[in-house]
């Protein structure tokens, strides 16, 4: 079931990540316009037509890794009218995974993408994972996005995107929701 290691961190089975504003500080269907095209340098970031530069926040891909590292399921979750842009990205977005640059999207073994409530969303992914609704953890930066909490999922809100602290705060409310603190 739920595993943990000697720094004390619970880690859930499956973490979900929504994109705008938790992975990423921008609207991808309102704030950038295609066509986009990766940068020739440095390939973890990505342009859009009118130069402005798409890129996670700075401890995303580390945060990805350590949970990739401790056999988490990670998943993507967004309500975007654009899915087709978010796709477009993380393909063209090139980051190291297991030390080898790939497209940001192999870091995740769903994408559920498209408008609507995002209870819908967490259907799909516990459908697909086979798992459990308390076994997963899921950050987002909108409050409204909370109502997942009746399935069981345990919601953590980022007002500053993800990063180290904020995850860690993640892991602490999933321990504390599903009775596994020390
Ligand atoms: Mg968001």
């Amino acid at each position: 079931m739920t595993r943990k290691n000697t720094s004390s961190i619970v880690y859930p089975k499956c973490v979900v990540f929504d994109l705008d504003y938790t992975l990423w500080p921008l609207w991808i269907d309102t704030h950038v316009t295609p066509p986009f095209r990766a940068d020739e340098k440095n390939s973890s970031i990505v342009w859009d037509r009118y130069g402005t530069a798409i890129q996670f926040y700075d401890d995303v891909v580390a945060i990805l890794q350590d949970l990739r590292d401790h056999g988490v399921s990670l998943c993507l979750a967004s309500r975007t009218c654009e899915p087709k842009y978010a796709f477009r990205v993380l393909d063209l977005m090139k980051v190291t995974i297991d030390g080898k640059k790939q497209p940001a999207k192999n870091f995740f073994a769903i994408a559920e993408i498209y408008p609507g409530s995002k209870i819908t969303h967490m259907q799909n992914i516990s459908k697909k994972l086979n798992i459990e609704y308390k076994d997963m953890l899921f950050f987002d930066d909108e409050s409204r996005n909370r109502e997942v909490e009746r399935l069981g999922v345990t919601f953590q809100l980022l007002p500053d995107g993800l990063n180290k602290a904020s995850s860690l705060e993640g892991y602490r409310a999933f321990a504390m929701r599903n009775g596994l603190s020390r």
